[in-house]
């Protein structure tokens, strides 16, 4: 089903209408504007990194490590029993009943994620997950902001709005410092830019919906924009596209 197109509306309030697709490698503040677009538009927000973390904390659990054999590890890692809330002022993921949102940020998870969602099986299984969540929140009739790096070019290839947020590796790096001091977790800033290099290398050249700007995505360079300026851009371009409500 073209879950991208589907145009309807949110009982007559101003709102989104579809889909917004919204991909990009970490820190380019990609998830604050993701929930704060869908908060503005009365809109669901998927967070689909937040799922192949989750499924890689299972591995984690599972007492797996980078040098498990891929069948094992896909193993647990598509048999995970989580549950997405797509409500964008408290977006949860749990693993076996467990929140685990705050777990799935921590370093463990992080160092794993990308050799974990390369996986094609656990991306077949997620995608799978993700269409039911976004078909779910169009047929209430409401619109969806869905983050990630392939959404644009797999999980909805018809949104009518993408949008690809980039910026420099140091300033992402900067930023991902600052949200992991805000979050108590220790790193310093050579090995937080270490990591986003790592994980840019790992998910760009992946066989398997690597990541990388749809033709039709509109390409927003974050570097010198706030939160605000970017928020201000998604909505002219939400109002554009006559995706409001
Ligand atoms: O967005 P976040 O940094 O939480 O994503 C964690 C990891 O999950 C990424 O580095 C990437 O390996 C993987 N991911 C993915 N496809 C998505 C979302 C995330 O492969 N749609």
């Amino acid at each position: 089903m073209p879950v991208g197109t589907t145009r309807t509306t949110h009982g007559g309030q101003v709102a989104l209408r579809g889909v917004v697709a919204m991909d990009g490698p970490s820190g380019t503040g990609k998830s604050t504007v993701s929930r704060r677009l869908a908060q503005s538009c009365a809109a669901a927000y998927l967070d689909t990194g937040a799922m192949y973390r989750a499924a890689t904390l299972a591995v984690l659990r599972a007492g797996l490590g980078e040098d498990a054999p891929a069948g094992e590890m896909t193993e647990v890692a598509t048999g995970a029993r989580m549950e997405s809330g797509t409500d964008p002022s408290s977006p949860t993921i749990t693993l076996d009943g467990d929140d685990v949102s705050a777990e799935i940020r921590g370093p463990e998870v992080t160092g794993l994620v990308s050799a974990v969602s390369a996986l094609p099986d656990v991306r077949t299984r997620l995608v799978a997950r993700q269409h039911a969540l976004i078909e779910a929140a169009v047929s209430r009739g409401g619109g969806i902001v869905v983050e990630g790096r392939d959404i644009g070019t797999v999980v909805v290839p018809d949104a009518p709005l993408k949008v690809y947020l980039t910026a420099s590796p140091e300033v992402r790096a900067a930023r991902r410092g600052r949200q992991n001091a805000r979050a108590g977790r220790e790193a310093d800033l050579h090995t937080t830019l270490a990591d986003v290099e790592r994980r840019d290398r790992l998910d760009s050249s992946r066989r398997v919906s690597p990541l990388y700007a749809a033709a039709d995505a509109l390409v927003l360079d974050t570097d010198r924009l706030s939160a605000d300026a970017v928020l201000d851009r998604l909505r002219e371009l939400v109002a554009e596209r006559g995706l409001d409500g």
